[in-house]
């Protein structure tokens, strides 16, 4: 149902976080933030001195500085299960260096509260794929992680050998995948905590020996975390695959800025390339063009399926509060108001009917899974034949709908049910 609620509201929104003061930033004890919620929707611009509302940006939802960690997965929420029921999501965050964008997607640390975006969407995960594979589901998920630094890519999961291969995005035969070869796709227990802290300190070590300006290099590439999944039910001879595209962009304050030269004046070039690339990609998208420049980019061209009509996408805008920021913070807002005029087509389930399934070919899926870039053509069910099979699960989802419309509020996200079960 919370795809449904999704398709209402539009495939891709547009939230922004305002990140609140630090010692680095100098405020007197009693600054107050240059940019506050104007209401549960809006924000509003103004100069501490002034007092004056300079600008007003609509987003679909804001998070203020005193809002914690959990607070902001319980709005994302949603979209991470979308990709369990079959979708193709995209999560972004934007902004200036320090405004909070690994904060938001990592965390600062292991510690409970603390953990960012990732590691909450791998435990929900993990809670949703136990309660699916009740009703029959069998799940193969794996992840992986690159970066993308000056129109490169580096595995973040790959073998520690200075990078030997050289990674380029890929479209699946039938052009509705993309996938980067020679990436290491690592397979992934949800539930197995170890093993994810062994993942995530695999890649930060990968990106701290690649160069040794570590947090110099990470403000200017970006990371692309991935979680594959894919599902057959037996029983009823079904397939599904999604995608959870979490992603953690350079700061964007480079553009339009450098005097640099030599290597920096290179890594400003593939920036802007890149964050220019996803700039006109959105306003290509919100003039409705015929062409959207997907090509022009690593970032973009990756990043295509959920981009495009048939994914989710959610853009993180994250804010600084300081006045000294200002410009920097206007101008993620201006883009962030570009993305927000976006209209996506209706979002596509990669939900099919496969004769073949059956445990005989699920052994020989699950061994096809375990390599790198396999794609298996597949008939795409019509709608009308996911009705009739699960007629009797949507009828369950919308009587849980109609209980969270009496109630008026937002059910928490691990007592919800997708329409197909
Ligand atoms: P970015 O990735 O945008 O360059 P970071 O996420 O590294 O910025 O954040 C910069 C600093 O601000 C870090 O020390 C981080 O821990 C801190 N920070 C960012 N957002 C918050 C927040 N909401 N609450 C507390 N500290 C934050
Ligand atoms: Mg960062």
């Amino acid at each position: 149902m919370h795809n449904l609620i999704q398709e209402l509201r539009g495939n891709i929104r547009v939230f922004a976080r305002i990140r609140p003061f630090l010692p680095n930033d100098k405020a007197g004890e009693d600054a107050e933030p240059c940019i506050v919620p104007n209401s549960e929707t809006s924000l509003k611009i103004i100069t501490n001195n002034e007092q004056n509302v300079k600008d007003v940006f609509s987003v679909d939802h804001i998070f203020p500085p005193s809002d914690s960690q959990e607070q902001v997965f319980t709005e994302v929420s949603d979209f991470v299960q979308s990709a369990l029921d079959g979708y193709n999501v995209c999560l972004f965050s934007y902004g200036q260096t320090g405004s909070g964008k690994t904060y938001t997607m990592q965390g600062s640390s292991n510690e409970c509260q603390m953990r960012g975006i990732i590691p909450r969407a791998i435990e929900q995960v993990s809670e949703y794929k136990a309660q699916l594979e009740c009703d029959g589901w069998q799940y193969t998920m794996q992840v992986s992680y690159l970066e993308i630094y000056n129109e490169t890519i580096h595995d973040l999961l790959g073998k520690n050998d200075g990078n030997k291969h050289k990674h380029e995005v890929k479209t699946s035969k039938d052009e509705n995948e993309r996938y980067v070869s020679d990436i290491t796709m690592s397979t992934l227990d949800p539930s197995d905590v170890q093993a994810i802290n062994k993942i995530m300190r695999k890649a930060s070590k990968h990106r701290s020996t690649a160069r040794t300006e570590m947090n110099d290099r990470s403000s200017r590439s970006h990371s692309v975390f991935t979680l594959h999944m894919s599902a057959l039910h037996i029983k009823n001879r079904l397939s599904l695959k999604g995608a959870l595209n979490l992603v953690d962009l350079a700061g964007s304050e480079r553009l339009d800025r450098s005097k640099s030269t030599g290597d920096r004046a290179k890594e400003t070039m593939a920036i802007n390339k890149s964050l220019s690339a996803l700039t006109r990609v959105f306003s290509a998208i919100s003039m409705k063009s015929s062409h959207i420049p997907f090509r022009d980019s690593k970032l973009t061209k990756l990043l295509e399926p959920s981009f495009s009509g048939t994914g989710k996408t959610l853009m993180l805008v994250n804010l600084s509060p300081t006045e000294m920021s200002l410009e920097e913070s206007l101008c993620s807002l201006r883009f962030a108001s570009n993305v927000k005029q976006c209209t996506l087509g209706k979002a596509k389930r990669f939900l099919t009917y496969d004769k073949s399934v059956s445990i005989k070919t699920r052994r020989a899926v699950g061994k096809k899974e375990m390599t790198k870039n396999s794609s298996r053509k597949l008939r795409p069910l019509k709608s009308k034949q996911i009705t009739e099979r699960h007629r009797q699960t949507s009828i369950q989802s919308t009587a849980e709908n109609s209980s969270e419309k009496r109630e008026g509020k937002k059910k928490p996200n691990r007592d919800k049910k997708p329409m197909w079960r």
